[in-house]
């Protein structure tokens, strides 16, 4: 038995009194402003442009303030963001199918197993309608029914149609809408945007965040950036698992630094497993590719129901066709009627895992079940389909040669998203004063699963409503400008950088960064991914330090 240290001191989450639905009115309300002429006083370090950063810093920037903002790809267009699929969730009600602020809230905290913080879901869902008003205005292009207005969809765990898409590409297309919103702050002079350049710490001064010592990735060059307050828009930690579905540049060393430097980390192990990836295919793969989790409003899943006939699938001898209706398992309609094919997804990802662990699997490697759109396509036409996920189609015959309106889909989960992260409280502020976290990279707001379409709803919110509001509450504790890169925790940090990068370049080893990484990816997703045990938890706590010994 391990017994990891507990403490019974507990950061103030400085949730406003009063009622659920009244709390952030009435924190609006009564919060301090900063006028006009104060806001370009203060310097403002945004730290990521995906939606989270670019929405912050487009809108900071627009209200006066001046904005640093950093990333590590080539163009702010190119943060994780632009992966994502399905869509974004808003209580518009415009399907008048029953949804409101009060059970998109609902249907969140559910969801996450009633472990989120309410009173930010609630808020989450509050500003939820002004993201697809934001983003219209933008002129992102959301699908459209016949007469002109915003199509929805459903998602995993909600019995209503509230997810606005733009075909399978909602990500790439709100973040072209955010993006836009930068560029014009930028050709204003009033974002200085800094691509290619990776934060390699935090700097505190006086235990306040007041700066970051970045890396130039075209020259290599170590530099300091001073601000009077830092925010942390640099997405998740779902690498850790080695194989995700996240691009292989996302790593959670910003958020890292931040947590060496005395930023709480909260949740950890609340990481959402992804029902639709495309199976594993080899040892030498380094990532895997997501299914949308919109193509189950059309696709059935199932197994067959003996192993027998598992097997001759997975032999080749005998085609998913020809497995007679009776014979197949439609496992999620089985177990989870009211839901059926859109049950959540930790639901439906252990349920995939216990039909494979069962023997019934269909991948090569016994690690796959089906998600079939025969029935659809015989519904609504191929035409119609095409329409709904036709890039989604193309996608998974490019990589695996098949064609998904031939012959069903072959899925099984990933690691997809991390909802555990840096904790903060209701201003969106981490424990450490000054650094605030947005987007993935914080909390606070799906408890233990994270519903579909909600993260770009939390990226978004945080960004374009919610930290322009609350940043108040801390820069007006703070003298604008006070602290410059003259202070010597600047020199101290830029040394340790400096130094940790020479251990690393004169580490003289054998072996490839790469297949570290795998090792370690590979002992969380057996010890502690879609099942954990005692035993298993133990064996990785062992484990892991011996690998990070070798690295070092
Ligand atoms: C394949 C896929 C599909 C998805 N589909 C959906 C969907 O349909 N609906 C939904 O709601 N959610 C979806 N998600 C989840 C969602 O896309 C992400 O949670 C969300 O976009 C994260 O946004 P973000 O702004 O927090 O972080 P990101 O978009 O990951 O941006 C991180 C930013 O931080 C920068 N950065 C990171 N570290 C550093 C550093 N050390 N120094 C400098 N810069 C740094 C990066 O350059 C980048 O600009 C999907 C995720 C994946 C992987």
């Amino acid at each position: 038995m391990i017994n990891f240290p507990v403490s019974d001191w507990m950061p103030d989450a400085k949730i406003p009194s009063g009622p659920i639905q009244d709390k952030w009115s009435k924190y609006k309300l009564e919060s301090k402003l900063i006028n006009p002429n104060n806001k370009r006083k203060y310097t403002v370090l945004v730290v990521g442009s995906g939606l989270a950063g670019a929405s912050a810093a487009a809108t900071l920037a627009e209200l006066g303030y001046n904005v640093k903002c950093f990333c590590y790809q080539d163009s702010p267009r190119r943060a994780h963001s632009i992966a994502a699929q399905g869509g974004i969730n808003a209580a518009k009600n415009y399907q008048n199918d029953g949804d409101s602020v009060y059970r998109l809230f609902y249907d969140t905290v559910k969801g996450g197993d009633f472990r989120a913080r309410e009173a930010n879901v609630y808020r989450l869902a509050e500003v939820s309608s002004n993201i697809i008003d934001q983003c219209v205005a933008q002129g992102v292009p959301f699908g459209r029914e016949y007469g002109g207005l915003l199509d929805n969809r459903s998602f995993g765990g909600a019995q209503l149609k509230r997810t606005f898409y733009a075909r399978g590409q909602t990500g790439q297309q709100l973040l072209l809408g955010a993006y836009q919103a930068l560029e014009k702050e930028v050709a204003k002079g009033h974002i200085e945007m800094f691509s290619r350049h990776e934060m390699m710490d935090l700097v505190l001064v006086d235990g306040e965040a007041k700066g970051i010592v970045t890396r130039n990735l075209v020259t290599g060059e170590i530099k300091s950036y001073a601000g009077d307050t830092v925010l942390l828009c640099t997405g998740g930690y779902g690498n850790v698992f080695f194989l995700s579905t996240n691009a292989m540049g996302c790593n959670v060393t910003a958020a890292y630094k931040a947590y060496k430097r005395g930023a709480f980390f909260a949740n950890p192990c609340f990481t959402q497993i992804h029902p639709t990836c495309i199976p594993v295919k080899g040892d030498y793969q380094s990532k895997l590719t997501l299914m949308s989790e919109s193509l189950r409003n059309s696709g059935r899943i199932w197994v067959p129901k003996s192993r027998e006939t598992a097997e001759k699938i997975r032999k080749k001898e005998i085609k998913p066709s020809d497995v007679p209706e009776e014979e197949r398992d439609y496992y999620l309609e089985r177990k989870y009627p009211s839901f059926g094919n859109l049950a959540p997804r930790d639901i439906s990802s252990r349920a995939a895992k216990e039909a494979c662990d069962d023997g019934r699997g269909v991948a090569v490697t016994g690690k796959g079940v089906f998600l079939d759109f025969a029935d659809e396509i015989k519904r609504m036409g191929r035409e119609w389909i095409d329409g709904q996920y036709g890039n989604l189609f193309d996608m998974y015959e490019e990589i695996t040669d098949d064609d998904p309106h031939e012959t069903p889909m072959m899925i099984y989960p990933a690691s997809h998203y991390t909802m555990g992260g840096l904790w903060v409280d209701y201003n969106l502020m981490s424990n450490v004063k000054g650094l605030h976290v947005l987007g993935e990279a914080n909390f606070s707001d799906h408890g233990a699963n994270r519903l579909g379409a909600s993260a770009l709803m939390q990226g978004l919110s945080d960004g374009y409503f919610v930290i322009p509001a609350t940043l108040p509450a801390y820069l007006t504790t703070t003298k604008p400008g006070a602290v410059t890169t003259a202070a010597p925790e600047f020199k101290a940090a830029e040394d340790e950088v400096k130094e940790r990068i020479n251990k690393l370049l004169n580490v003289k080893g054998t072996k490839t960064v790469d297949s570290f990484h795998r090792e370690l990816g590979l002992i969380m997703w057996e010890d502690c991914g879609m099942a954990r045990t005692e035993e298993s938890l133990t064996h990785a706590i062992e484990r892991i330090p011996q690998l990070r010994k070798e690295f070092w």
